[in-house]
């Protein structure tokens, strides 16, 4: 067998072959000139063998996967061709994408280990800088989801995202049957929203939508209001409790602040405490909080109250559900807990639809697999300080699209 059989059958080069090879041991090099067909060139459209247009063309490069630790790149000039159907084109490349600089192997690694790892440890591993990386990626991900269409979209969550340390925000689109991300915005105002709705789902896939979730904004409301005529919407319980949550908090960081020296010792430790549910909770946890009743009232009253709320989930009737309801928001009213109180006035203005839980349960399952998935996409997004970088990420990891099954199929080695 010669060198270049031996190379071929390593490199697993079906279909295109190697016309020459150098190694260069101290560079860690292995450069190969490659060639797509035997004999010919063909049309990357219909595979049929076309002229060679007599102009000298410029030799190309594509990285490949690196091959015990040498780093391999491809070498080749690409013909164009007149093809009797297509016309004068570039003849196919088997090995990359069109534009790639990068063969589709390689490309393959690349989202596996963005998947897989993080960004420092995928740039060691395949031997580039990080900013080579994120543009490799970025390029490779718009292609493989590119003209990438949003089919039987059911039940919807509609959810805000911060990113570049929290001083930028995006909206997130998810299908709630699916437990992905079907779409990705920048900034969270309405005009972002109603560019989903309207340049992303058509009139029909609009009104086929079920079931929609979302947190108490204004914004998101409104607008599946306006654009899902069909859609029961359900205010999401995580986002509710969440609401709860920070109002206690709210509470509990303005008694510290008024507090004396040892009112601040009483409530040292607190916050973890006051949001645990109540399931899991010790008795010791259960004697600090009746501790809490004597020494300051206030906290302890924030805490009974978002306590009782939990129980409003587990209702299975509706009418119950309603009564409980009021009633606890009767109880609050009367805490003259300011920020209570304006906890209240939202869950009042929105009413119908914190209701809806009961009735339709968007089940517990499916807001559990949603709030997995914006964990996710949350711890994913922090450090970014560019949306696109964010959403690389985040389509590659919960998206709707199964990016690296877009690589065929036999470029696909880990
Ligand atoms: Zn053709």
């Amino acid at each position: 067998m010669t060198g270049n059989k031996v190379l071929e059958k390593l490199l697993r080069m079906k279909g295109f072959r190697i016309t020459w090879f150098a190694i260069y041991e101290r560079k860690k090099e292995i450069s190969v000139g490659v060639k797509p067909h035997k004999t010919g060139c063909r049309c990357p459209l219909c595979n049929r063998r076309g002229k060679i247009v007599p102009v000298v063309q410029n030799t190309r490069e594509w990285r490949d996967v690196i091959m015990c630790g040498m780093k391999v790149t491809f070498y080749y000039p690409p013909k164009e061709i007149i093809c009797a159907t297509h016309g004068r084109i570039q003849e196919v490349i088997p090995w990359a994408d069109a534009y790639a600089r990068v063969t589709y192997r390689f490309e393959y690694l690349m989202l596996m280990f963005a998947q897989m790892m993080t960004q420092k440890a995928a740039t060691q591993l395949l031997h580039m800088a990080k900013s080579t990386f994120s543009d490799l990626l970025h390029r490779a991900i718009q292609r493989l989801r590119a003209g990438h269409r949003i089919r039987d979209l059911k039940s919807i969550g509609i959810d805000e995202i911060s990113y570049c340390k929290g001083k930028k925000y995006a909206t997130v689109v998810y299908d709630l049957d699916r437990h992905c991300v079907v779409w990705i915005g920048r900034g969270k105002g309405r005009e972002t929203i109603d560019e989903f709705f309207l340049k992303k789902l058509s009139k029909q896939q609009r009104t086929r939508i079920q079931r929609a979730s979302c947190d108490m904004s204004e914004t998101y409301i409104g607008a599946i209001e306006d654009h899902c005529p069909n859609a029961v919407l359900v205010l999401d319980h995580f986002h509710i409790t969440k609401a709860l949550g920070a109002a206690m908090d709210e509470v509990r960081k303005e008694e510290w602040r008024l507090a004396d020296k040892s009112g601040k010792e009483a409530l040292k430790g607190m916050r973890w405490l006051l949001f645990m549910h109540s399931s899991n909770r010790t008795k010791r946890d259960t004697r600090l909080i009746n501790q809490l009743k004597k020494s300051n009232r206030r906290i302890h009253r924030a805490w009974v109250l978002k306590d009782e709320f939990a129980q409003f989930w587990e209702y299975v009737n509706p009418k119950s559900a309603e009564n409980f309801l009021r009633a606890w928001m009767t109880a609050a009213m009367k805490s003259r807990i300011q920020p209570i109180k304006d906890f209240v006035a939202t869950l009042r203005k929105h009413l119908p639809y914190v209701l809806a839980y009961t009735g339709t349960r968007i089940s517990n399952a499916v807001a559990e697999g949603l709030n997995r998935v914006i964990k996710i996409v949350k711890n994913r997004a922090s450090g970014f300080q560019s949306l696109d970088a964010f959403s690389d990420l985040i389509y590659l990891v919960v998206g709707d699209v199964d990016i690296p099954e877009q690589i065929p199929s036999r470029f696909r080695t880990l």
